[in-house]
């Protein structure tokens, strides 16, 4: 067999070793890498390269385009960038995909039959890292989700689901209440689940979900999320299961992808052979089925079951109860080295011979041309009068094509005409200008309106253009409006 290029980052803290102690293992069950070590993190952030990583260090990336990284440890103090963040973004790994499975009786979990898949999409929602301090009392944060985005994830979580022999994929999300991004990821996961009738689908709203996940995970299959729910679930999902030590995970691309252990660098166990090298080890399974050598994936992955059920454990899992020895991270390689070829008895061996490349085709579906119309605006102002009616009375004669003032808003909630004394406002103030029956305005009209709202001496935090797409509103309407 041909060796696979691959590129490998020894990390920092306990990363060289647990790196170590993988490698060997897979050398041993044969896998068949031509290996290029790389430097990122700490050295490198020291050294004041803010992104933890050098320019050779991406060409080697680019070139290989499978990475199995250690963990790293993030300088305190600002300036320094998120090297996973970094390189999620600027390689394109849309997709985070953590196994969360239990290992009961071997390690302990309250759920001993909990085996979840969390995909997570990587690239958008809040951590697109827009945020503006808009007033003195008020910053924000853009929430970013776009169709292509959202059907890529979708669609990885379906393909993954047929590949992996998973019977159901669930949808989180808080579509009640964000209406138009939240609500487009449940669109597309409706319109894409209808694509696969083998696989079951479902959606709850993310707050009973993660409810019922921490409460009952045997009840799910594969979850698919946005950013900021799947980054907290994974861990949640993680950590339930009993072993936030044991999990590993990629992160697919169309083109690289990198693998990982989800856990950080743990300094205070470096250097001193004590470290479960596990996570990493997962991480590298899910690799070795990434770069076609799924049959070394399952010999690992079986000998691995096999090692944590004949009671061999590092620290952090062992327990009198069900251990036979406590061991370091060398002696725990030795033992999964020993048991190559083996299967495990209780725990159920895994089987790769149906598994496809985890890089799946999910290319987005072309969509058709709309027509869209501008219809109105919402004006940003930063006012510390906070009398909603006095600013109402300034504004409410104010007219350009169609749009006139229809309502204030603080915070989102309706304060002109008609709004509730009781509500507290801040010196932050959203003014919508629109037509009544969404006729069409100009943006020559919203320049009009800004230079009248500026002029009288308001001062504009930003404008959000007001659309009808084909004919249908896709604003929201604003609480209490
Ligand atoms: P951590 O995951 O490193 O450690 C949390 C706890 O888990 C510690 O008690 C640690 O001893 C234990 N632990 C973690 N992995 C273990 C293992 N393999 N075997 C045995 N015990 C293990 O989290 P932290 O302490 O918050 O972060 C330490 C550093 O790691 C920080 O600099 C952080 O930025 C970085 N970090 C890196 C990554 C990454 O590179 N992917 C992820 C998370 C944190």
């Amino acid at each position: 067999m041909n060796k696979t290029p691959i590129t490998v980052a020894y990390g920092d803290g306990i990363g060289p070793e647990i790196m170590q102690a993988t490698l060997d293992i897979l050398t041993a069950g044969g896998a068949q890498l031509d290996i290029e070590t790389i430097e990122i993190g700490e050295k490198v952030y020291l050294s004041g390269n803010s992104a933890g990583i050098a320019p050779e260090a991406w060409e080697s990336l680019r070139r290989t385009k499978v990475f199995l990284k250690a963990p790293i440890t993030t300088p305190q103090g600002g300036g320094f960038k998120s090297l996973n963040v970094t390189t999620r973004k600027v390689l394109g790994l849309y997709a985070n995909v953590r196994p969360c499975v239990a290992y009961a009786p071997f390690v302990s979990t309250k759920h001993p039959k909990m085996d979840v898949v969390i995909v997570r999409e990587n690239e958008e929602d809040l951590y697109a890292g827009i945020e503006h301090q808009q007033t003195p009392e008020v910053v924000q944060c853009l929430k970013l989700i776009s169709r292509p985005g959202t059907e890529k994830i979708v669609r990885y979580a379906f393909e993954y689901a047929r590949a992996y022999g998973r019977k159901k994929v669930t949808c989180f999300t808080k579509d009640n209440i964000m209406k138009q991004t939240d609500g487009l990821f449940h669109k597309v996961f409706d319109e894409v689940a209808k694509e696969y009738p083998d696989i079951e689908n479902e959606h709850w709203i993310v707050d009973i979900g993660a409810a019922k996940l921490a409460d009952t995970p045997e009840a799910f299959d594969v979850i698919v999320m946005p950013n900021l729910y799947g980054d907290i679930l994974s861990d949640v999902a993680a950590q339930i299961a009993g072993s936030v030590g044991l999990a590993g995970s990629s992160n697919i691309g169309q083109e690289v992808a990198m693998f990982e252990a989800i856990h950080g660098s743990a300094p205070r166990r470096a250097g001193q052979n004590l470290a479960n090298p596990s996570g990493l080890l997962l991480g590298s399974i899910m690799m070795l089925v990434h770069i076609g050598q799924s049959e070394v994936a399952e010999r690992v992955h079986n000998a691995w079951l096999k090692t944590l059920e004949d009671g061999i454990h590092t620290y952090d899992i062992y327990d009198e109860a069900v251990s036979t020895e406590k061991v370091g991270t060398k002696e725990f390689a030795q033992a999964v080295i020993a048991r190559m070829g083996q299967k495990p008895s209780t725990l159920t061996p895994v089987s790769y011979a149906q598994a496809k490349d985890v890089n799946f085709n999910t290319t987005p579906t072309p969509q058709a041309p709309v027509k869209i119309d501008t219809v109105g605006v919402d004006i940003f102002l930063r006012c510390d009068d906070r009398d909603p009616n006095k600013l109402g009375e300034a504004l409410k004669d104010y007219t350009a094509g169609n749009m006139h003032l229809s309502m204030i808003t603080n915070r989102g909630v309706k304060v002109w005409p008609n709004g509730f004394a009781e509500t507290f406002c801040t010196d932050h103030w959203r003014c919508r200008f629109k037509s009544d029956d969404l006729a069409p305005s100009t943006y020559q009209d919203i320049i009009q309106l800004q230079q009248a709202v500026t002029e009288a001496g308001y001062e504009i935090i930003k404008t959000e253009n007001l659309c009808t797409f084909d004919g249908q509103p896709v604003f929201s309407a604003g609480q209490g409006a």
